[in-house]
Order: structure tokens, then C-alpha cells, then sequence
């Protein structure tokens, strides 16, 4: 019977490391680190993502602002806002809530943040050091994920890896972090399984990532007896109960390891997103003092 990899216990040493970190900083600087947030209109689920944001800001101590535009912000004025943000001293951290409304998603303002303030890791100044193996700001699903294997200690060189789902927020980036520690990578997706050929991807792996959104895709009887198993996917069932991708019953019987859900992923996501932020305030007085 697997283990049970908790991104629940996990996230409370994390923050309470930061919490120190940050007072740190306080010390050192006179200043704290700041977020600030962009949300353009009401989607629930990203006030739900908000308000988790806000809650962690306040438990390590660091500030957060919230720029609420309305749904029919002009594409100019989002871009000045985000512009001001980038020159503003006392903000260390920019996110800009995604998915933002259709009309405005084609615009690419994810290349309009300071890459040096781009804590989602969603720049493409970022992506593209993700891509050259010089890791900096990663997508915090991603880094949460790459988290929970270390704690597994199960190492990546060499290792069979399986990557289900290549999202450009946690499939793709997981899998770049994968290659860039040596595991042998390998990413399934639609046409993977629209050719029958998950299952025998999915029974190779020692690594087994899954991010694709469709409860009980992965049967329990294909996870390769002593894999370590993260299940990045939320979904509600039929009965309504929360659950990710993975069959977890029949698969925790074969894994050394798995993620539950909820409780494994999700709740290191926030943490890893204040990761960045400290690392963000203290980047940018590197460069300053350069
Ligand atoms: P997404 O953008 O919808 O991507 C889903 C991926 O799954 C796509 O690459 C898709 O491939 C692939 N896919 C769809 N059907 C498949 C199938 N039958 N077999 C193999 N691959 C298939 O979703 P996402 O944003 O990556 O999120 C994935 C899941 O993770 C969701 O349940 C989401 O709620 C959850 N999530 C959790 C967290 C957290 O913090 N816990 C954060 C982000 C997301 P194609 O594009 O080729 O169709």
C-alpha cells in the first residue's frame, strides 16, 4: 500500500521557512516583499484562487494588493497598469489571473511583465531559461509538483518518467524540469490516447505525473507496481465528491508513493508561488545594487 505524498504537511513547513525568510528580509532591507494581483472581471474560480493567494500573503507576512479591473478593461489599459506595476519599487511580484477574458487572451501580456517580476514563471523570457535547462520563475503548478518528488527522494536520473497532459501551465513545464534532471521523459496526450496507447506509456512509468482535468482516465491496474504517483488533476465525480485523474484505490495498492486529492498538489501551488516572490524581492535588489 503507497504512502501518501501530502502537499498538505508539506505546505505548512514550507510557509513557516518563508515566514522566516521574509522576516529576514525585514531585518536586512527595511522593506517586505510585495504581490500585487491583477484580476480582470468575476470568474468564481479565480476569486477562489484569490482569496487562497491573499490568506497565504498574510500567513508569511507579506503584502498583497489587488487590482480588480472590469470585465471590458480597453487592451490599452491593462497594459498601462501592468507597465506601472513593472516600475513600481515596492512591488516585487505581478500576476496576472488567468484565464483572462477571450477578447483579451491573444495579446500576449504575459511578455509585457517584468520578467524579474513575473513570479507565475509565465514570461517568455522565463519559459524560455526553463527550455535552456537555466531554471528561474517556474509555473507553480509545475514547481509544486517537482516539489513533492523531491520530498519522494525517489531521484530523476535515468528514471522512467510519463508526463499525462502538456498544458503550457503544468504538463509542458513539468516535463522541461523532468528532461532537465535526466529522467527520461515521456508525454502522453490526446492523440496518445485517441491511439489506444496510454496504458502502455502509463505501465512504463516510475515517475507518473498526470495533469489533464478527466476523472479515472488512469486505471489503477496500469501503475508499474512501486511508481511514485502525483495526480495534478481536479475534477468532481459523479457523486460529487473531489478527486484527480488517477483511479486512487487500485492504484495506491501499486504505488511506494501517490498524491491524494484534494491535499497533495493543490495546496503547495500557493506556497511555491510565494517561493517565488521572495526570490523575486531578492533578485531585484541584485539588480539594483548592480
Ligand atoms: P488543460 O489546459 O485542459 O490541459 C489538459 C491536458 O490534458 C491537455 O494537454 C490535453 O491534451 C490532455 N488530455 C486531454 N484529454 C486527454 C486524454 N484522454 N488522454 C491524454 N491526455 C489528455 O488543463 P491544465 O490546466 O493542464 O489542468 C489539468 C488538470 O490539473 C485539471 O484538472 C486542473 O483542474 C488541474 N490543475 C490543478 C492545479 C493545482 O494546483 N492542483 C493547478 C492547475 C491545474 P490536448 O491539448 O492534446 O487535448
Amino acid at each position: 500500500m503507497a504512502r501518501l505524498l501530502q502537499g498538505k504537511v508539506l505546505a505548512i513547513s514550507l510557509k513557516n521557512r518563508l515566514k522566516e525568510a521574509v522576516s529576514r528580509q525585514v531585518q536586512e532591507t527595511g522593506s517586505r516583499p510585495i504581490l500585487a494581483c491583477i484580476q480582470v472581471g468575476q470568474d468564481k474560480a479565480q476569486r477562489l484562487y484569490l482569496k487562497q493567494q491573499e490568506k497565504t500573503a498574510a500567513e508569511i507576512d507579506v503584502g498583497f494588493r489587488l487590482i480588480d479591473l472590469e470585465e471590458d478593461v480597453d487592451p490599452d489599459e491593462l497594459k498601462l497598469v501592468i507597465d506601472g506595476l513593472n516600475q513600481d519599487p515596492h512591488v516585487h511580484g505581478i500576476i496576472l489571473q488567468q484565464p483572462l477574458p477571450r477578447r483579451l487572451s491573444s495579446h500576449g501580456f504575459e511578455g509585457c511583465l517584468n520578467p524579474l517580476k513575473d513570479v507565475e514563471g509565465v514570461h517568455p523570457e522565463n519559459l524560455g531559461l526553463l527550455f535552456k535547462g537555466n531554471e528561474r520563475f517556474k509555473p507553480c503548478t509545475a514547481m509544486a509538483v517537482l516539489e513533492l518528488l523531491e520530498l519522494a527522494e525517489c531521484g530523476f536520473e535515468g528514471k522512467e518518467a510519463v508526463v499525462v497532459g502538456h498544458s503550457a501551465i503544468v504538463g509542458k513545464p513539468v516535463s522541461l524540469m523532468l528532461l532537465n534532471r535526466l529522467a527520461t521523459t515521456t508525454v502522453c496526450h490526446i492523440a496518445t490516447s485517441d491511439r489506444g496507447l496510454l496504458s502502455e506509456h502509463v505501465k512504463r512509468a516510475e515517475l507518473l505525473i498526470v495533469a489533464v482535468g478527466k476523472p479515472g482516465l488512469i486505471a489503477g491496474s496500469w501503475i508499474r507496481p512501486g511508481a511514485v504517483v502525483v495526480d495534478v488533476g481536479v475534477n468532481v465525480s459523479k457523486d460529487g465528491r473531489v478527486c484527480g485523474d488517477v483511479e486512487f484505490e487500485t492504484a495506491r495498492e501499486r504505488a511506494s508513493l501517490i498524491t491524494p486529492v484534494p491535499g497533495g498538489v493543490g495546496p503547495l501551488t500557493v506556497a511555491m508561488l510565494m517561493k517565488n516572490l521572495i526570490e523575486a524581492f531578492n533578485l531585484q535588489r541584485e539588480v539594483n545594487e548592480l
